[in-house]
């Protein structure tokens, strides 16, 4: 059973309006933002501090911080819609944040279920000696480190395929570690997937390194996300109003749209597809229940991951909650939009829903939704600064 289906939490930054009452929206609204994830609480902050305006931000959900939030349950802080670890080196972004949260150093490591054992993910030289007898293994490195050289990180397509060892590790690689998870994941097969998606990923990773990411700057708020936003978004010029979607009678100046840009149309070109994941959250009277946060599930399950969160902030309790995901199609009022998927065919979409948007000059879209874009926390963060920096200059322009 979920963890969350029997009570759920409300958040309730400063200047929060009484969930569920309906709010006086009725005035017109200088700044108008939709959505109280991160992408949406940084724009606000910006404009309500920086150009000292009001700001309203309006959310469809019962909660502020968006895919981000984590509330404590039995003495550990879980993260609803997943696990999300802080990473960047994006100096200005971790200064920016360094005002709402303290940190927790945390170092994210990923292991993957393969062939029986649980192994480095992504692949690496302490991987390769896990999976494969010592002759081979040797030779795989010593071919890999005068390649690439050490502490490189090597995406698929780079492995060369006319040295029949290379050739037999990226097919290993391949089917082990990717095909499985992508096929789960995406609902597809890995050709008809973006090949920048493969190319994102570190394939293999020629260090003993088991980070799973090298960013500079790396944590967990030290008092969890949803605590990050709410400080966020406590400002005496930012009203936030819970359980409220957009309405099309709600009367702006501006509008900052973190939502899916076919919603704020109306579906009028047909809607963008996402995929979504399901989170089996399981209470467990166990101290651990795995030796990291988050172990892949590449091959022999219907699930893609399980997460357990207690690892992220260290907690100390009794038991311990995971989760197991379930990827699964984005459907309308079933699930929640979680990733958007990048083709060709959604890409035109997205362009044409772009183009509609030129006719409307005082809305702006942004965020892994409005952008229909995946952004990490940092990216969708950098975008939101970005964005209010360069309206205010076109703003001083036109003056
Ligand atoms: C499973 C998963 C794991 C991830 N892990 C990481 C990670 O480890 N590290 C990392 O950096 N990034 C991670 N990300 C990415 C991260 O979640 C995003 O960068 C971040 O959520 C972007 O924030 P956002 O505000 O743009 O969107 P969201 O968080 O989706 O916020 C948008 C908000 O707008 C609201 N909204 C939408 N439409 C309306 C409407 N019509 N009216 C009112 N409100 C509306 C929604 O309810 C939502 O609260 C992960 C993403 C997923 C899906």
């Amino acid at each position: 059973m979920g963890v969350f289906a029997a009570s759920r939490m409300h958040h309730r930054p400063s200047g929060t309006n009484n969930p569920g009452q309906r709010c006086d929206l009725s005035g017109n609204l200088k700044n108008l933002v939709v959505g109280a994830g991160i992408s949406g609480a940084v724009v606000a902050r910006k404009i309500a501090e920086e150009w000292t305006e009001p700001v309203t931000v309006v959310e469809a959900r019962d909660h502020i911080g968006g895919n981000l939030h984590d509330c404590r349950r039995d003495e550990v802080m879980v993260q609803r819609y997943g696990p999300h670890i802080f990473h960047t080196n994006n100096e200005e972004v971790w200064k920016f944040l360094g005002h709402f949260t303290e940190w927790w150093p945390y170092q994210h490591r990923v292991l993957g279920f393969v062939d029986g054992q649980q192994i480095p993910i992504p692949f690496n030289l302490n991987s390769l000696r896990m999976v494969f007898p010592k002759t081979l293994a040797d030779r795989l490195e010593i071919k890999l480190l005068k390649k690439f050289g050490f502490g490189t990180n090597v995406s698929l397509p780079d492995l060369p395929r006319n040295d029949e060892d290379l050739n037999f590790l990226a097919e290993y690689v391949f089917q082990k570690v990717f095909l499985g998870y992508t096929r789960k994941q995406w609902g597809l097969p890995p050709a008809a997937i973006d090949p920048a998606v493969f190319a994102r990923v570190p394939a293999v990773r020629i260090s003993r390194d088991d980070r799973y990411f090298l960013d500079r700057y790396q944590g967990i708020p030290l008092h969890g996300y949803t605590a990050m936003v709410q400080k966020l978004l406590a400002h005496k010029n930012i009203h936030v109003h819970l359980n409220t979607p957009f309405a099309r009678d709600m009367p702006y100046d501006r509008l900052f749209w973190t939502g899916s840009p076919d919603e704020f149309f109306e579906n009028k070109l047909g809607s963008l597809p996402y995929r979504s994941v399901a989170f089996d959250f399981l209470t467990l009277a166990r101290d651990k229940f795995q030796k990291v946060a988050t172990v892949n599930y590449p091959n022999d399950h219907d699930f893609t991951r399980i997460t357990e969160y207690k690892h992220f902030l260290d907690d100390r309790s009794d038991g311990t909650i995971i989760s197991c995901e379930y990827p699964a199609d984005w459907c309308a009022g079933v699930n929640d939009r979680q990733y958007p998927i990048e083709n060709r065919k959604n890409a035109a979409l997205h362009a044409s829903y772009k183009a509609m948007a030129k006719g409307f000059s005082n809305v702006y879209f942004l965020g892994r939704l409005g952008d229909y874009k995946y952004y990490n926390m940092d990216e969708a963060i950098a975008r939101a600064m970005a964005m209010v920096k360069e309206l205010a200059n076109s703003l001083k322009e036109n003056v």
